[in-house]
């Protein structure tokens, strides 16, 4: 899948659409490209018990975002306030941008 294909990248707003965390929303923190999944912030958290080591004697418990499948977020446009289908434009120049399908709003300035 390429990085076109894909249409999120990071620094994104984003809103689950599938899934237990479904309807909520957050920025884009990092695209795994190969896995075609993204990390949103405050998203999906997973804890994860940490073992003492080294100096820090003791163990924890780490919260941490899990990666969700790109299938199940969907661009949020800001203007709408919802999630929206997007579609690319070339604006002057040859760069390549999202707009919003809806109300026209460029997500790539
Ligand atoms: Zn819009």
């Amino acid at each position: 899948m390429s990085l076109q294909k894909l249409n999120i990248k990071k620094n994104d707003l984003v809103m689950v659409t599938n899934g237990k965390e479904r309807g909520k929303s957050g920025r884009v923190l990092k695209v795994l490209l190969e896995k075609e999944k993204v990390i949103v912030e405050k998203i999906n958290f997973i804890k994860r018990h940490s073992r003492p080591h080294g100096q820090q004697r003791r163990g924890g418990i780490l919260e941490k975002e899990a990666p969700l499948h790109v299938s199940n977020v969907a661009l949020l446009c800001e203007k709408c306030n919802k999630p929206v289908r997007i579609g690319h434009r070339i604006l002057e120049g040859s760069k390549k941008s999202r707009f919003c399908r809806k109300c026209g709003e460029i997500f790539d300035k």
